[in-house]
């Protein structure tokens, strides 16, 4: 790949993570309203440390920011509480946290969810499919093959 084509290509990953970091930021919200309803009645925190550990695609998206990336050392196992778990809640920002810990609704907090105004539930869902699509086209852009043979 050509220096310019390559300085493009990060340019373009850079725009589609900052699309996706606004997507998270845009969920949060109203997941939040929701989990500081039902969460602090929970006997079974899913919030385990095996959880709060990135997976390739979570730092693909971290890369394109310029990102840290995220100090793996732990002595927790995997069945442990989270490391990121406080009294709180989840101690990072969410765009920050792997992607499956925004993508799993558990069934209280589905239902939660659901009983809120139609209106504003209606919207989320609209966010949330925007999210989805977000990071797809993002982890999608970085399969591109960095050179492309002609037949
Ligand atoms: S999301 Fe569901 S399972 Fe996880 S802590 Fe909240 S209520 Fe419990
Ligand atoms: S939401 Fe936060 S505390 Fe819970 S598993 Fe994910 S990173 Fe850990």
């Amino acid at each position: 790949m050509k220096p310019e084509d390559k300085k493009n290509r990060s340019a373009e990953l850079r725009e589609l993570a900052h699309e996706l970091k606004d997507a998270f930021d845009a969920v949060s919200p109203f997941i939040e309203k929701h989990t500081a309803v039902v969460c602090p009645e929970c006997r079974q925190v899913c919030c385990r440390d095996k959880h709060g550990r990135p997976d390739e695609n979570d730092l693909v998206f971290l890369r394109a920011l310029g990102e840290e990336m995220p100090d793996g050392r732990t002595e927790r196992g995997e069945s442990e509480p989270c490391r990121f778990l406080t009294e709180t809640g989840c101690s990072l920002q969410r765009w920050r946290r792997p992607f499956r810990c925004t993508f799993f609704f558990c069934a209280p907090l589905l239902k939660s969810l659901e009983n809120d105004n139609a209106k504003l539930y209606r919207a989320f869902v609209q966010y949330f499919q925007h999210l989805v699509q977000a990071r797809r086209r993002l982890l999608e852009s970085r399969a591109v093959p960095d050179q492309v043979c002609a037949p």
